[in-house]
């Protein structure tokens, strides 16, 4: 992309009304616009990096067996009767009359619409397990929306929804999205660690949250350092291997990790020796749960079952806040310059500054250059304005492209391009084809 036919409003001042610095930067960096309290635009550039984050979760949803779905944002009350939770949900539910006077509402979740699926269409244990999952809009009236797309009232959320023959079946349908989680959040460059979560009715160790460590997070969170130190790399990728699937999630449940609601200081203390005792705060990125027959009683969701009895489905739902992401991320990753993207969801891989727009052969060396990059399937932003050299660096690195190869008359002298790195900030002086494989090798396209 070339800037200049690009659409990137990016600001200088701060803006007054974003108190968290992923908000600031989301605003600064052009990414979104407000269109009422808690209700975004996404603007190219954050619309961008929405669509990488949501490929990477399609893409490890589907390798753990979940099937794409899309159900629709707009349900209707009378489905929502049917679990009772149309009168239980409160005022945060956007609840709408159409035109016949039917009562209608705009999606918060959706359980009552899948278990409706699941009823008509699963008939038998053979059938079985089915794991059914969307992308989609919802909408929470939250009382207090606030840091931008952390906290919207509009939101894009993952939703999965496992079906299975019974509770054992269900453990295993759990696992596989428990392991799935922390594949997908270490693919988007995140540390984010499994939390003990309110399990509900049902009781067991079936409902964990998933948070990132981050000082601006809204939930306090106490944990074993141990688990920070994790990481799942391609452990495990057989994802119908059931042992090896309950042996990661014993791995990451079986150290102390439970936010404020869960939280038991005299457990902490005789669990975690004190060297290792974490007490931060967490963004909650993802959260899974166990549900058992919550739904498919009241629905009367049942299958036939080998023995040929008619039971209720075992259920389970498993959410990621696919946009609160885009704020988490930069929660965890960013400078006082601007934003960090790690290299898995950055908008652009690689910025090519021309720090002479107009000289002919600065000119030439970046069109070949632009040219080169793209041809590999990178995204590549060419700064093809007729600005300074400072304004050009300013805006490359609060938009956070990873990589930066800066073109000038005095290296083009030397034969040599500038490619710095927007994390470590090393640069070295480098031929065109040298940066132009240094860059296939790192993106694996060598
Ligand atoms: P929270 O405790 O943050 O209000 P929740 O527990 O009500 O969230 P879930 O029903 O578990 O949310 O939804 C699944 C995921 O959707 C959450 O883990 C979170 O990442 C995301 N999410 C929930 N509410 C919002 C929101 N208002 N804005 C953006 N993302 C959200
Ligand atoms: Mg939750």
């Amino acid at each position: 992309m070339r800037l200049t036919r690009y659409f990137l409003p990016t600001i200088k001042e701060t803006p007054s009304e974003a108190q968290i610095v992923s908000h600031r930067l989301m605003l600064r960096a052009g990414m979104i616009r407000q269109a009422s309290a808690g209700i975004y635009s996404w603007l190219p550039l954050g619309y961008n990096v929405l669509r990488k984050i949501e490929a990477i979760v399609h893409e490890e949803q589907q390798r753990a067996g979940a099937i794409p779905v899309l159900m629709p944002t707009i349900q209707s009350a009378d489905l929502w009767r049917q679990s009772g939770r149309y009168d239980a949900y409160g005022p945060e539910m956007l609840r709408i009359e159409d035109r016949g006077g039917r009562e209608m509402l705009y999606g918060p979740t959706n359980e009552e619409q899948i278990t409706e699926i699941a009823k008509a269409g699963i008939k038998s244990y053979r059938d079985l397990p089915v794991n059914l999952y969307h992308i989609q809009w919802k909408f929470r009236d939250e009382v207090r929306p606030r840091f931008g797309v952390m906290r919207g009232r509009e939101f894009l959320m993952k939703d999965a929804y496992s079906f299975d023959i019974d509770k054992e079946a269900a453990q295993a349908s759990y696992n596989r999205m428990f392991v799935s989680y922390l594949r997908t959040f270490e693919r988007l460059g995140l540390k984010a660690i499994p939390m003990r979560a309110e399990s509900g009715p049902i009781g067991g160790d079936m409902a964990h949250e998933f948070l990132i460590l981050a000082d601006t997070g809204e939930s306090e969170v106490f944990l074993d350092r141990s688990l920070a130190e994790l990481t799942l790399g391609d452990r495990g990728s057989d994802y119908w291997d059931a042992a090896t699937m309950q042996g990661i999630k014993d791995e990451w449940t079986s150290s102390y990790a439970r936010t404020e609601d869960e939280h038991d200081q005299a457990v902490f203390e005789a669990e975690v020796p004190a060297d290792r005792r974490i007490t931060a705060r967490g963004i909650e990125v993802g959260h899974i749960f166990y549900f058992g027959t919550k739904y498919s009683e009241p629905f009367g969701a049942k299958v036939v079952n080998a023995e040929g009895q008619s039971v209720p489905l075992e259920g389970g739902s498993y959410g990621i806040g696919v946009s609160r992401l885009v704020g988490g991320i930069i929660e965890a990753s960013h400078d006082d310059k601007g934003i960090i993207w790690p290299e898995s969801v950055a908008p652009f891989e690689v910025a090519v500054v021309n720090l002479k727009q107009g000289d002919a052969e600065t000119d030439a060396a970046c069109e070949s250059l632009y040219e080169r990059l793209g041809a590999m399937g990178l995204d590549v932003l060419y700064d093809d304005r007729n600005e300074r050299a400072g304004g050009k660096f300013a805006t490359v690195d609060l938009i956070g492209c990873p990589w930066k190869a800066v073109v000038g008359p005095r290296g083009l002298k030397e034969g040599t391009i500038e490619l710095a790195n927007r994390r470590t900030g090393e640069a070295e002086n480098l031929t065109p084809d040298a940066l132009v494989n240094r860059l296939a090798e790192q993106f694996g396209h060598a």
